[in-house]
């Protein structure tokens, strides 16, 4: 409508200019325009006609070239919204929660999973995105933060894909681990142009790890470490530490078949879980308490004084003493110790625990409750 107007107006002043004109270059009166000659007439006729016809032909043009331009970007913005949806399909329906954070733009697009997982949302603009504003937006757990700056800076500069394992809050407080991986998306001219973040709950098969790993490094029964990890913890600390001064304790208790003998396999079990209880009592601190097997302990201490070993041992004799008794059946319960003590370091794992099962034998041999202490020089 408002080119209608347009034109029609355009066409009216053009009429008024071509008749003023003609007034002026003639020195004609308006009054006597009805004198004037045919033949100017009919070309003042011919050149008003002329006028409209350019005039809205014009405007013609102009009206369709704005339809089509209209159209066009009607097209353009249905496809973006229709890709938008397609993106936004895919992303909420694959198993993994993703994400978008735009660096031209500011705008995030993110999958509702997010919020459902962790019931926070990343926020819909994120001006002047770096690796502290990424680090609050993820929620990641602050011990991780090492971990999550020096693979997300790297990302910034180096422009690759990186996987880190962190763990992430959610709005409950608790922390899961969550596998984060950052696509960094380059235009032609290798600028990172976006983000795509792809954010998966692998908590439950970290802690399963995590649990398959301590129990591979524990006793069963009593939760104290194994044989085997007692065996690597104690050579590390052999082959890399000042060792002079630490000792090698072997402990086999004594009698103790008659335990499960007159009170079952049961009680037995019960009364190796005192003994490893009271043992953690005793040699608590950073010395390493392990269930060798059966009714047979191992103890490393580090860096003991000779006096204060003797006093541990003395106690740790007294303590382990025990009665069992169901008013039929009585058990007396008691524990041979065989110590290796280190007078150098250096000495071989394989050399103390030796060492150790002399000095236990020695000890049951001269009556058991006992202990006995060998140095070891080499
Ligand atoms: P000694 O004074 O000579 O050490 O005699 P002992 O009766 O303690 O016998 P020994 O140390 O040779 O044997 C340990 C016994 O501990 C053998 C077995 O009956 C018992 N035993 C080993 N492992 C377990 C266990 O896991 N649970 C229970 N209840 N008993 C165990
Ligand atoms: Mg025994």
């Amino acid at each position: 409508m408002k080119n209608i107007i347009g034109a029609v107006t355009c066409t009216l002043i053009s009429y008024a200019i071509a008749i003023f004109g003609y007034l002026l270059t003639h020195d004609i009166e308006w009054s006597d325009l009805r004198d004037v000659d045919l033949s100017d007439k009919r070309f003042l006729m011919v050149l008003v006609v002329a006028q409209t016809v350019i005039i809205w032909a014009y405007f013609f043009y102009i009206l369709t070239l704005r339809r089509r331009n209209a159209k066009i970007l009607k097209y353009e913005e249905n496809r973006q919204q229709l890709l938008q949806r397609r993106y936004q399909i895919v992303i909420d329906n694959s198993r993994e929660m993703m994400y978008e954070i735009s660096l031209n733009n500011d705008a995030c697009i993110s999958t509702d999973k997010i919020r459902e997982k962790f019931g926070w949302d990343i926020p819909k603009q994120v001006p002047d995105l770096d690796v502290r504003k990424l680090f609050e937006i993820l929620h990641v757990h602050p011990e991780d933060e090492s971990i999550f700056y020096n693979s997300t800076s790297g990302l910034m500069t180096n422009k690759m894909t990186k996987e880190i394992t962190v763990r992430m809050q959610k709005a409950d407080g608790v922390y899961i681990w969550c596998n984060i991986i950052y696509i960094p998306v380059l235009d032609s001219d290798n600028n990172m142009v976006s983000i795509v973040g792809k954010i998966e709950d692998v908590d439950k098969e970290i802690k399963e790890k995590e649990r398959l790993e301590h129990q591979s490094r524990t006793d069963g029964l009593t939760g104290l470490m194994n044989k085997q990890t007692f065996e690597e913890e104690a050579m590390k600390f052999l082959m890399t530490s000042i060792s002079t001064g630490s000792a090698l304790l072997f402990i086999d208790m004594d009698y103790f078949k008659d335990v499960n003998d007159k009170f079952g396999h049961t009680m037995g079990d019960r009364a190796i879980i005192d003994i490893a209880l009271k043992l953690q009592v005793i040699f608590a601190n950073c010395d390493m308490v392990s269930r060798f097997g059966g009714d047979e302990f191992l103890i490393f201490v580090k860096n003991i004084p000779r006096d204060t070993l003797i006093d541990k041992l003395a106690w740790a004799v007294e303590k382990l003493k025990e009665t069992y008794s169901d008013g039929v059946n009585t058990v007396s319960l008691s524990a041979s110790i065989g110590v290796a003590y280190c007078m150098a370091d250096k000495i071989s794992y394989d050399t103390l625990l030796e060492a150790a099962d002399n000095s236990l034998y020695a000890a049951k041999e001269l009556g058991r409750s006992r202990y006995i202490i060998r140095d070891v020089y080499q």
